[in-house]
């Protein structure tokens, strides 16, 4: 089978998928890319969703071996956001005209069931904007209380799926709880979007096509793909960061396993390469998520050094970024952006 006939394959096996994670010629590379742009064109059309994220807190209570925001970095300044610093945020996020809402935060309990329900709440007799929570893993009853008072969407990214690579960076959680987890909330009627992070070490390609079929069993209403990028102050602070090309093929390849679930061209790309964000949304990519969260907190929330954007005042940056989207010819979507398996697209 040639390349042309296993990029139009329905559906693609694991050896497939690690044989496509190979690629290393630059036209190969491009025929992959530019099938899943046609793959994305076909299931997402041309629309770019924008989801506006709020970085609530940066307080955790893990300790996840890669991250920033993980409990023992004591040298990061910690940072809560007020109810109301939250609710203003989504209130200017939806005068932009980006109504979906992302609050995001480490696993914080000072957040707890009644303060998540009171914003959720809140930002709901504001605007019909979708919100989607990014809050870590949670009990179940939170998760349901969450959904009653408004919730839409929970993001809670898999980060990898080889169960022992798991275990051996998040040293409190099991890679089965998370799975779990993912299919309470999918069971309970929210979108849920999921997703790994590329070159992690140890990481083989074989990890990471079980990453892209784990992202199928689940059938996620979206997947993201970011590139590790070592922490300082955390125990992966020397090793090497993921590559752009990795993550633009497992990206793509995605496109091409998942085909209707929304992909972002994520800022973790965008700060590894300069074009990043159009790489992505060239190669299968179909949403972005600029990050609105105010300052001074946007520059303390540091899962990585140097994220794109973090310095800049955050309408500014998203007004570049929307600049970039419209350069490629794409149009920017001004809906919420719902899941594409579901059929109520609800207009504003
Ligand atoms: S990855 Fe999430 S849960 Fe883990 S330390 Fe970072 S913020 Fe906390």
């Amino acid at each position: 089978m040639n390349l042309q006939e296993l990029l139009h394959k329905d559906e693609l096996t694991r050896d497939e998928i690690i044989y496509l994670l190979h690629l290393t010629d630059k036209e190969d590379l491009q025929q992959l890319y530019a099938r899943a742009d046609e793959v994305r064109a076909q299931y997402c059309g041309d629309e770019v969703h924008l989801r506006g994220i709020i970085e609530i807190s940066n307080f955790c209570e893990q300790n996840c071996v890669y991250c920033g925001l993980r409990q023992d970095n004591n040298s990061l300044p910690r940072y809560r956001m007020t109810p109301e610093e939250v609710i203003e945020t989504a209130r200017i996020i939806t005068n932009l005209g980006i109504f979906t809402i992302v609050l995001q935060s480490g696993e914080d309990n000072h957040f707890d069931t009644d303060i998540i329900s009171y914003i959720i709440y809140q930002i709901r007799q504001q605007s019909n904007a979708a919100i989607t929570l990014s809050l870590g893993e949670r009990t179940f009853d939170e998760y349901r209380a969450w959904k009653i008072a408004g919730a839409d969407r929970y993001l809670l990214k898999h980060e990898t799926a080889n169960a022992n690579l798991y275990e051996s960076y998040h040293l409190k959680q099991k890679l089965s709880e998370r799975v779990d987890h993912l299919k309470f909330l999918k069971s309970i009627g929210y979108q849920i979007g999921s997703g790994n992070l590329i070159g992690l070490p140890m990481q083989t390609s074989e990890d990471l096509a079980d990453d892209i079929l784990l992202c199928k069993e689940l059938d996620l209403d979206m997947a993201a793909f970011g590139p590790f990028i070592p922490s300082p102050n955390t125990p992966y602070q020397h090793k090497l960061s993921g590559e752009a090309e990795l993550t633009l093929k497992v990206t793509a390849i995605a496109r091409l396993v998942l085909k209707k679930v929304h992909i972002p061209a994520t800022t973790a790309l965008d700060t590894i390469d300069p074009i990043g964000r159009e790489r992505g949304l060239t190669a299968g990519a179909n949403i972005v998520m600029p990050d609105l969260t105010p300052f001074p907190y946007r520059e303390q929330y540091q899962i990585y050094p140097g994220k794109r954007g973090s310095q800049d005042d955050p309408l500014e940056s998203t007004a570049r970024l929307q600049k970039r989207i419209e350069a490629l010819g794409r149009k920017i979507s001004y809906k919420r952006g719902d899941s594409l398996k579901l059929d109520l697209q609800q207009p504003l």
